[in-house]
């Protein structure tokens, strides 16, 4: 089986660095796709409860066979329940969803920052740490104002910060914030959903190396040395995005993908958003 590069976090764990997204994925859906790609060789699942599909990645993950220490799961908290306090009764339904004693890693999903209420939910999160119930913590969607505070009134350092990132909004002030703090960098929507797959650099590699646009903007991501994970439903797509690691773009394919940063967000800026 393709052995996946794994990347070390903060705080000490290690994540694989090519995993599987779930969003969109319909519930009862989720268990087939997901079985899918475990039997593909992924061992990295990304869901979230907003997703409505963690029963789905649960059952999966039962009937896989597949032991617990050799899956890394994530799952994310919802704003509407930290605004209101329910930090680790969200945690507790998601696990009895997933049908797990702990996930890898809990974030939370989105700022929201009118109240700047995520200050408490990260207090939240560090005693779910510590109870063990998530081996890592970490955010998602947070600018650099964001992570400041964090670190300007948290005792732990968030280990990931999973924002979007493709070739059309790279976030490059993100990524800085995020190396300043040691924090390892999640890619989401990663291949912009198909909307960069017609762009020239991206052509040009993918004929050079006989490989298709997602697999050379997967390998984009991989060799600048990010976190991601591609969602598809269609098995020979979660197939060939997986299948990234007999080639190698260049330099100079590396930068010319990297040149067409063109602030193009496919999702809601983080400043803004403020969901119920
Ligand atoms: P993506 O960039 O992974 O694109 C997925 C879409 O691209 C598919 O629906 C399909 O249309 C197309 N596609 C995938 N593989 C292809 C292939 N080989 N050939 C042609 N087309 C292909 O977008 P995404 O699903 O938005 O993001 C991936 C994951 O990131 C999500 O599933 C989720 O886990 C995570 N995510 C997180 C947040 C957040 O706020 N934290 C937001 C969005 C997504």
């Amino acid at each position: 089986m393709t052995a996946v590069p794994s990347v070390t976090l903060n705080d000490g764990t290690s994540i694989p660095q090519l995993g599987f997204g779930v969003w969109q994925v319909p519930a009862d859906q989720a268990e087939s796709v997901v079985a899918q790609a475990l039997e593909t060789g992924y061992r990295h699942i990304d869901t979230a409860a907003i997703y409505g599909n963690e029963e789905g990645v649960g059952a999966a993950i039962a009937s896989s066979g597949i032991a617990r220490e050799d899956l890394y799961v994530t799952t994310k908290l919802w704003v509407s329940d930290f605004k209101a306090g329910r930090t680790k009764e969200a945690l507790a339904e998601s696990l009895q969803k997933l049908r797990l004693d702990y996930v890898d890693l809990y974030l939370i999903h989105w700022p929201s920052p009118e109240d700047e209420k995520y200050l408490q939910a990260w207090a939240a999160m560090e005693e779910l740490q510590s109870e063990g119930l998530t081996r890592s913590i970490g955010v998602s969607n947070f600018l650099p104002e964001h992570l400041d505070r964090v670190a300007q009134t948290g005792s732990v350092t968030p280990a990931v910060n999973q924002v979007e990132i493709h070739p059309a909004l790279q976030q490059r002030d993100i990524q800085q914030a995020n190396s300043k703090y040691g924090i390892a960098t999640q890619a989401w929507s990663p291949l912009a959903q198909g909307a960069v797959f017609g762009d020239e650099p991206i052509v040009a590699a993918a004929e050079a190396h006989g490989v298709t646009p997602a697999q050379v903007v997967i390998r984009w991501h991989l060799q600048r040395g990010r976190i991601l994970f591609p969602k598809s439903v269609t098995p020979d797509r979660i197939r060939e995005n997986f299948d990234v690691f007999g080639f190698e773009l260049t330099e100079a394919e590396l930068d010319a993908i990297d040149g067409l940063e063109r602030d193009e967000r496919t999702g809601m800026h983080p400043a803004t958003f403020n969901p119920r």
